[in-house]
């Protein structure tokens, strides 16, 4: 079985008057991410990791924030197109682990929610899906709770062709 590993990091600002969604959970609080999509941080870092670990580009080349059609995008279902393109060409998803950086609010009753959605849009068995969060003591923006940020590492089965870069331009439809 040959395996890749992949990693994916995102941040983003939070502004009042928006909706709080991370791993495509709607999270009570008083602000939310701040993006062109919905922001939800733990959704792209998730997306980049599979792409770099199947050698298909980033999120910014599939999902561009100049394309007015992905304003305000449901995050979840970008995931879900990105990992059909991978499904369907033989890549299995082995393990998806995650860190969100986040000071309020406590995201440890929401984690089981977090890690069933993720594990519901890679077709995996929750078990396979790990979402830890984490203070950001010391870290300026994140500290002062203005913003939040996520890491993600994937372990994959290769599919074919490995690495067979880029996206198709426009992709995916
Ligand atoms: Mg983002």
């Amino acid at each position: 079985m040959a395996l890749r590993v992949g990693v994916g990091f995102d941040s983003h600002r939070l502004a009042p008057g928006r909706p709080l969604l991370l791993g495509g959970v709607r999270i009570p609080h008083d602000r939310g991410l701040v993006g062109h999509s919905d922001g939800d941080v733990v959704i792209h870092a998730v997306i980049d990791a599979l792409l770099g670990a199947a050698g298909r580009g980033n999120i910014g080349e599939w999902f561009p924030d100049t394309d007015e059609a992905f304003a305000g995008a449901d995050s979840a279902a970008l995931l879900a197109r990105v990992w059909e393109d991978l499904a369907q060409r033989g890549w299995r998803l082995v393990n998806l682990d995650c860190v969100v950086v986040a000071q309020r609010p406590r995201l440890t009753p929401h984690l089981r929610a977090i890690q069933e959605r993720l594990a519901g849009l890679l077709g995996c068995p929750r078990g396979n899906v790990s979402v830890k969060p984490k203070t950001a003591d010391a870290l300026g923006l994140l500290e002062r709770g203005e913003g939040m940020a996520a890491f993600a590492v994937v372990l994959v089965e290769v599919g074919e062709p490995a690495g067979a870069g880029p996206p198709p331009a426009g992709a995916p439809g």
